[in-house]
């Protein structure tokens, strides 16, 4: 049965960092691919803002080139291309002054919906706010959205959430983070609750453990010394593997709404148990020939940030008590990969000869590369020679089993289309970052503590060696990265 897309609204959006790196590689690519596709409404306007001194035609001519850059249907609809610039407009502000603010209200029409898009340094959420809520810009039904690094710390984070809150009713906030918006994460809850087969047995009672991995391939070249003051934990495990647990983890909640969707959520983040010292593996990349290692990428050769990191997580309620959840994340690895992996226990009693080709039954849900699903099986191995045992995936790559259905939005094309009609199912709510942080502050703090330096590993491997034993002295093994 064929859904109905909710239409997007009459809207301004304000970009602010128009001129930056990820509103020129993301989110005006994504706006001009909802456009090619007819989702914008003819009243939607985009109004680029940043320091650097434009007149609207420069911005477009700079904008014309990017796109054909990086959104590569642009050079196939050249008419449609100059369609969707005719609709933006770019001003000149000043985040920290009182530039360009006049400029801006005169833009920006009453009737239609506000989005003020922040795509700039974390120290400028706070005083966009501010300015905005002086000019008095903030009509009831305008919406903020911010980008990551959602604080540094749970301090920090309590206080960007004060300072949002006094200019926006959190109902107005949208903290982005794009793992949400990644078409397989959102199917991990159609996956366990659009389908009666696997819900009872998403439980310890059933389920031995999950893995959850994110690998990257590339080192911090180019972003070294900014990734230097936060580390994998801060940059990857707070927000987007966290994230993921909470999906994996959370009850079903009530209706697919925002508030039921993240108090369920938020109630995994508050079930999590402290993490040992011992239940974590830190790890930074060697150098590999022409390839520099991790603390020359960082400029910083007495660096005690980790590139990588493995932990144990325990969740701590009725339905994971006794299954871990264990944590992966790191640059430089042996591939680029997203997974999750939820394991299954053994059966009670196995009737064939021990250790004949059986593995446990596993659901393997790829995010990158390949987006799909695979269900790991043990059959029967045909032909003669008695009963032997193999292990078979049933496998499901989405774009094969869907064809072009399959053709996945980026990632923040889709959170933009619901930030302008107002759904924040996919974004964090304050408490949930909150909660995040607060679990996450004395894991960091109990290395900072000791300037306990990370394990070295090899480029293109699979982590350090104590990542492994994390595994091994549970009786488990990781996955093959890049398997
Ligand atoms: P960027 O390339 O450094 O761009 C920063 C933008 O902020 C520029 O447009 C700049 O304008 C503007 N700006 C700086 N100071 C300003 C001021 N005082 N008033 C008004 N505008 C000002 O940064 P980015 O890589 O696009 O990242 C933007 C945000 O997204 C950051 O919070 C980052 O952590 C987050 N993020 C980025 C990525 C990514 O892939 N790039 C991924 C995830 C999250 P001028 O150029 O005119 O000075």
């Amino acid at each position: 049965m064929a859904s109905c897309v909710i239409p997007v609204p009459p809207f301004d959006m304000i970009l602010f960092g128009a001129t930056g790196d990820l509103a020129h590689r993301k989110i005006f690519p994504g706006l001009f691919h909802r456009f090619l596709v007819g989702q914008m409404p003819p009243e939607g306007r985009i109004i680029g803002a940043a320091r650097s001194e434009f007149s609207a035609e420069q911005f477009r001519a700079t904008l014309r080139k990017s796109l054909l850059e990086f959104a590569p249907s642009a050079t196939k609809n050249k008419a449609k291309l100059d369609a969707f610039l005719a609709l933006v407009e770019y001003v000149s502000v000043d985040a920290k002054g009182p530039r360009g603010w006049d400029k801006l209200a005169d833009l920006m029409r009453p009737d239609v919906v506000r989005a003020f898009y922040l795509s700039v340094g974390p120290s400028l959420f706070a005083p966009i706010a501010e300015q905005l809520r002086m000019a008095k810009l903030t009509t009831p039904d305008a919406r903020i959205v911010v980008e990551k690094p959602f604080g540094h710390d749970l301090a920090s984070a309590r206080a960007l959430n004060a300072e949002l809150g006094r200019c926006f009713g959190e109902d107005q906030i949208y903290r982005i983070d794009h793992y949400l918006g990644k078409e397989t994460v959102q199917n991990v809850m159609a996956l366990r609750f659009a389908n009666a087969l696997f819900e009872p047995l998403w439980n310890s009672q059933h389920i031995d453990h999950v893995q959850i991995t994110v690998a990257e391939k590339l080192g911090v070249n180019g972003r070294g010394e900014y990734y230097d003051r936060s580390g994998a934990m801060r940059d990857m495990v707070q927000n987007h593997l966290m994230q993921l647990l909470c999906l994996t983890a959370m009850e079903p909640p009530s209706r697919f709404e925002p508030n039921a969707v993240r108090d369920e959520k938020l109630k995994v983040i508050r079930s999590l148990d402290p993490v040992q010292p011992g239940d974590f593996a830190r790890g930074q990349y060697r150098g590999d020939g022409d390839q520099g290692s991790y603390t020359e990428h960082a400029k910083n050769p007495d660096s005690t940030t980790e590139s990588f990191i493995a932990m144990k997580v325990e969740v701590s309620n009725w339905r994971w008590a006794g299954t871990p959840f264990y944590l992966r994340t790191g640059k430089r690895l042996r591939a680029h990969l997203s997974e999750i992996a939820i394991v299954f226990r053994d059966p009670p009693h196995s009737i064939f000869p021990d250790g004949e080709g059986r593995r446990s039954n596993a659901l393997i849900i790829r995010l990158q590369p390949n987006e799909g699903i695979t269900l790991r099986m043990t059959i029967k191995e045909p032909g003669p020679g008695g009963m032997r045992l193999t292990d078979v995936p049933l496998d499901m790559t989405f774009a094969e089993a869907l064809g072009q259905n399959a053709e996945s939005a980026d990632a923040y094309e889709r959170l933009v289309m619901d930030v302008l009609r107002g759904d924040q199912t996919l974004f964090m709510r304050g408490d949930e970052v909150e909660a995040a942080w607060e679990w996450a502050d004395p894991i960091i703090k109990s290395w900072e503590d000791t300037g306990q330096k990370p394990a070295l590993y090899d480029t293109g491997s699979s982590g350090p060696e104590d990542s492994l034993m994390l595994m091994h002295r549970d009786g488990r093994r990781w996955r093959e990265i890049g398997s």
